[in-house]
């Protein structure tokens, strides 16, 4: 059985699970905000359900481990229930204790993935160098059968659901980039824009350069988000650790991720810490984590800095990462910008804040639930007649891009910080 945390940070403070499952009062009002519920109708599949269910499990009155796993599974981590929630119940922290305490050993794979984050990034670097000369070489798909067969199924659908297999990562096309004296902010690398979209990594950091100044590349460690939601906590916190002591190195400067994921989970450290004998990294990770900025905040408190109507001309559309709008509540900061450069092309689709069933590695495990998702996201694109679709996370890139390939290859999605940075370089003529 995976370690749990026991405790968490929640609108009423440091509680005990138990006593965080019990905010619940199982009035339903979530419910309609739940996309798993509305597209199953299974209590289960709610965040109620979800509740009660972890409830019955610290009750142990629980008698099918199996279908309580099923029902947390499908959870995808959004976070909509809480922002209904009028009494903030911790949903997504509860679903991840209750996996944590049914899941048995961590899949080897994920088990491995962890480590070489946490202890060797270069040698983890290299290995997906090779994976995607795989893929560029086509011989990563004529192999997924063959991965399907040896019960590797997630890496079939990884490889399947990605398009982009570039050759040099963030750490390679930034090695020349020098450090200013006094940089204006520190820009933390994620994994998802470090290794895969390594063109959203490099806008973002044009686009802070012009907004704020000047910044530095943080060559942090990996935030340990993959650590933290498979159950794996003492990876988690072996990274956290190293994260917060990296950039205690640093000054005092606001410290911005681009994938809202990792920036939503490094605002969260300090919960890794809540045992008494943690007392000291609690409150390291408490100064941390008030550097920690998205991307997509700093975009809205610069926007009357944007160029107005730059990118006027192709229907431009948001969608909301679930772990920006829902955790850190960031709904209107991206569309400032994004309306500010879109002039009168920006246009609001139906939905907007729904999940797009990308979450991670669901797309990958639960394939028809996210497929559901994903289309009606792409029906609400498409129903905009929308030529482009913002987003700020990884795996909503990864989702949408796929979604969009599939069923309305008229429109293309960019990361919030290439509209930016285009906008910017627009306005310089570039
Ligand atoms: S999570 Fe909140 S909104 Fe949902 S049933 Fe419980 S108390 Fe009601
Ligand atoms: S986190 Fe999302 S999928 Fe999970 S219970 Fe809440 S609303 Fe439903």
């Amino acid at each position: 059985m995976s370690e749990a945390l026991g405790r968490l940070i929640t609108d009423l403070g440091e509680r005990s699970l138990y006593d965080s499952v019990s905010q619940c009062s199982r009035c339903g009002y979530c419910e309609q905000a739940c996309p798993t519920y509305v597209a199953t109708g299974d209590e289960s599949k709610s965040p109620r359900g979800r509740n009660q269910i972890v409830r019955l499990m610290l009750e142990k009155k629980l008698d099918d481990p199996q279908a309580a796993m099923e029902a947390l599974s499908t959870c995808l981590t959004c976070g909509a229930c809480t922002t209904a929630c009028y009494a903030k119940v911790p949903v997504v922290d509860i679903v991840l204790e209750g996996r944590r305490m049914l899941r048995g050993e961590t899949h080897w794979l994920v088990r491995a993935a962890c480590r070489l984050l946490a202890t060797s990034p270069r040698l983890f670097a290299v290995l997906l160098k090779i994976g995607f000369l795989l893929k560029k070489s086509g011989l990563s798909s004529l192999g997924r059968p063959a991965l399907r067969a040896a019960g590797l199924s997630v890496l079939a659908s990884m490889d399947e659901h990605t398009a982009e297999s570039p050759f040099w990562n963030l750490d390679d096309l930034t090695h020349k980039r020098e450090t200013p004296e006094s940089p204006a902010y520190r820009y933390f690398a994620p994994c998802g824009p470090r290794y895969l979209f390594p063109r959203v990594g490099l806008a973002t950091m044009s686009a802070l350069d012009e907004l704020l100044g000047k910044g530095a590349y943080l060559d942090n460690p990996c935030c340990g988000l993959l650590a933290h939601n498979y159950g794996e906590l003492s990876d988690a916190r072996e990274l956290a650790r190293k994260n917060i002591e990296h950039a205690e190195k640093s000054g005092a400067e606001p410290i911005v991720g681009d994938c809202s994921s990792c920036v939503a989970h490094l605002k969260t450290y300090p919960q890794l810490f809540l045992k008494p004998e943690d007392a000291d990294w609690r409150a390291r990770a408490e100064a941390f984590s008030k550097r920690i900025k998205d991307a997509a905040e700093i975009y809205g408190a610069c926007a009357d800095r944007l160029p107005p109507g730059v990118a006027e001309g192709v229907e431009t559309t948001y969608h909301d990462s679930c772990r920006a709008i829902n955790p850190q509540g960031i709904r209107n900061q991206p569309r400032l910008a994004a309306k500010k450069a879109a002039g009168g092309s920006f246009c609001e689709m139906a939905g907007a804040d729904a999940c797009c069933g990308g979450a991670g590695a669901f797309a990958f495990v639960h394939g028809d639930l996210s497929e559901d998702l994903l289309k009606k996201k792409v029906g609400n694109i498409a129903a905009v007649q929308a030529g482009v679709v913002l987003t700020s996370a990884t795996s909503c890139l990864i989702q949408l891009a796929r979604g969009l390939r599939k069923y309305y290859p008229d429109a293309r999605v960019l990361h919030l910080s290439e509209f930016v940075a285009g906008a910017l370089e627009k306005k310089h003529g570039a």
